[in-house]
């Protein structure tokens, strides 16, 4: 089997709000080979940079568009593709967007191999440890106890969830605004775990350590991003004087800055993002790196349901994760780019998909009707 084209395809619902909402848009990427399978990925990122990175023409050895790396090679190499898209890119993949689309077309990859052969990639990572994974909902943090206690109960009516987490929003205003918001929420979801994320928006380390003292009395489950993604040295020491968990990495790409935020940072939970740290290929990896450690990984997803599948598809086959982060933000792409869009049952659930590859199908119609030229 060979690559014979890669598609980027930019979709964005008509009205995008300057929110932390990243399912509001998405880059789909189409991997087509020469016996008509075809490998669906996505990349939470820019789209436009993404389809640029991909298409661009060869300039000199190591900095080649990451299409004109794979035409012609065989989608099932996956490990050998992903080294060899970094090293052609290597001036301008090291981190960030480079790794983004090579994370969408890794994903991509997984979905060929899977189908070619007809198994789950849960399989081809080593098998599953579980069928089904408990769900929290993610969702931004209202300003609000009115619209917290609004929140909470619209989804608590349909779905169990086994917790919730509120992130960003009206985080970040205030030492004051920002312990009432965390004390609002703990008295509407009750005993149910409560997760928190900054969004990387406290920038004094003192104020970081005075909230997070407050927050200890509600029994925070996890503390997300309190600090940008390279302010290792704060993590480090917010970890060593709270007794809250730490949790982060939605930004970052590959083994190597997850290795500085294990050993430095000192986070308990690690949560790469599958369509920005290098794919799956690269999660595994991490997933390995936090046993080794004693460490969880509980991947971040924002996005659509062809992330909810291939982060599925890693939650199934490593011994660290508990939790799946679903995006209960209720946009048009994040509900319906994918056909069957993954459900909780009655108990809160997600089942993982046993079926070829990341266990998506494409709805055509919303990808065509969303789709920007
Ligand atoms: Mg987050």
């Amino acid at each position: 089997m060979k690559i014979t084209d890669i598609e980027v395809v930019i979709v964005r619902q008509d009205n995008v709000k300057m929110i932390g909402d990243g399912s509001q848009d998405t880059a789909v990427v189409l991997v087509h080979t020469d016996e008509g399978i075809t490998g669906i990925g996505e990349v939470d990122s820019s789209p436009e940079v993404v389809k640029a990175i991909v298409e661009a023409p060869a300039s000199h050895d190591q900095c080649r568009g990451l299409k004109e790396i794979l035409i012609g090679e065989d989608p099932t190499n996956i490990e050998y593709l992903w080294y060899k898209m970094y090293y052609y890119s290597y001036y301008y993949t090291r981190r960030s967007v480079g790794i983004h689309a090579m994370s969408g077309i890794d994903i991509a990859l997984w979905d060929i191999t899977g189908k070619k052969y007809g198994l789950p990639v849960s399989k081809l990572l080593g098998g599953n440890f579980r069928t089904k994974i408990p769900a929290y909902c993610s969702v931004l943090m209202p300003g609000t106890k009115e619209e917290i206690d609004e929140l909470v109960a619209h989804h608590r009516a349909d779905c169990n969830y086994h917790g919730y987490k509120f992130g960003w929003g009206a985080l970040g205003e205030s030492e004051e605004k920002d312990v009432k918001l965390v004390e609002y929420c703990r008295e509407a979801v009750g005993d149910s775990r409560l997760m928190i994320d900054i969004g990387m928006r406290w920038t004094d380390y003192k104020y970081a350590l005075r909230v997070s003292r407050e927050y200890e009395k509600q029994k925070i489950y996890w503390l997300e991003e309190p600090f940008a993604p390279d302010r290792t040295e704060d993590f480090g020491r917010l970890a060593d004087n709270i007794e809250i968990s730490l949790a982060s990495g939605e930004e970052f790409g590959t083994m190597y800055e997850f290795r500085d935020m294990l050993d430095n940072g000192k986070v308990d939970i690690v949560q790469p993002d599958m369509s920005r740290c290098g794919g799956i290929t690269m999660a595994k990896k991490i997933a390995d790196m936090a046993q080794l450690r004693g460490k969880k990984l509980i991947p971040h997803a924002f996005k659509t349901g062809i992330l909810m599948g291939a982060t599925l598809q890693l939650i199934a086959a490593i011994p660290n994760a508990d939790m799946l982060e679903y995006c209960a933000q209720e946009t048009v792409l994040s509900k319906n780019l994918v056909r069957h869009h993954f459900r909780l049952d009655k108990d809160g659930n997600v089942t993982i998909p046993d079926i070829p590859g990341i266990g998506v199908e494409l709805n055509e119609e919303i990808l065509e009707r969303y789709r920007r030229k």
